[in-house]
């Protein structure tokens, strides 16, 4: 585990780097380094993060609660019940790339299933829920997806990456935002095709031998060999509302 100072050194670089690669912008996104059992290092509140000195990063408390003087960010809530859920990640980084931020604002998902790095490292990359920014809603959106993915679209905001370091958490961001990247390229020239279950099981195999969990069952791609049904809007509400009668 990383020390105190070490940790702040660690947090002022990879915002530098975020930020000349234009992945963090004027004052947006955060970042966070558990530090030991109760205390985290998050960067503060409304600055620019490509821009930090070591002594600007605040060390609060599992509820949030700064040790000297200093604001943390206002994320702190959505940072700290994240490292509630996953004793495994020890870094978050917060931001609002270009492309990526574009699927989230237009509620668009990430293709699942059509490249083998992301297929075997990030599994598939989901959309938490809108929640207010610095809210206990936005906290309580992540709180389900991060629990089996280390990446995520928040809707109408932005993208989050969690991993073991800052440096992971940190690379992840930068797959994240490339995919968005990739996707959108194979969006305009006639839409990504996705692997077959089968090949998706290949690759699961093999992040499992890297060390890495299973690919997550929603990270599949939908079987196009069950049979398909079509219903009207008035047959979909009358078989909804009769479900609903039946349970009742
Ligand atoms: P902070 O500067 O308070 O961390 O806020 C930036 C941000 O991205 C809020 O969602
Ligand atoms: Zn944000």
């Amino acid at each position: 585990m990383l020390g105190e100072q070490e940790a702040r050194e660690a947090i002022v670089a990879a915002g530098r780097r975020l930020y000349e690669r234009r992945i963090l912008a004027s004052i947006e996104g955060n970042m966070s380094i558990r530090l030991d059992g109760d205390r985290i290092l998050a960067t503060p509140s409304g600055i620019n993060k490509g821009f930090m000195s070591a002594g600007d990063l605040v060390v609060t408390d599992l509820d949030g609660n700064p040790e000297g003087g200093g604001r943390p960010s206002s994320e702190m809530l959505m940072h700290l019940a994240i490292y509630r859920q996953r004793d495994d990640l020890r870094a978050i980084v917060h931001a609002h790339p270009t492309v990526a931020t574009g699927y989230a604002v237009a509620g668009r998902n990430l293709p699942a299933a059509v490249l083998a790095e992301i297929v075997t490292t990030l599994g598939c990359i989901p959309i938490a829920r809108y929640g207010t920014p610095s809210t206990d809603e936005l906290a309580a959106a992540v709180v389900g997806p991060i629990r089996n993915y280390d990446a995520l679209l928040l809707a109408n905001h932005g993208a989050l990456t969690a991993g073991g370091s800052m440096e992971q958490a940190e690379e992840r961001m930068y797959q994240l935002e490339h995919f968005a990247e990739v996707s959108l390229v194979a969006e305009l020239l006639g839409g990504p095709k996705a692997f077959s279950i089968e090949e998706v099981e290949r690759l699961s195999v093999l992040r499992e031998k890297a060390g890495g969990r299973p690919v997550p069952p929603a990270c599949y791609p939908v079987d196009t060999n069950e049979e398909t049904i079509t219903l009207t809007k008035d047959e979909l509400i009358a078989l909804v509302a009769d479900a609903v009668r039946t349970l009742r």
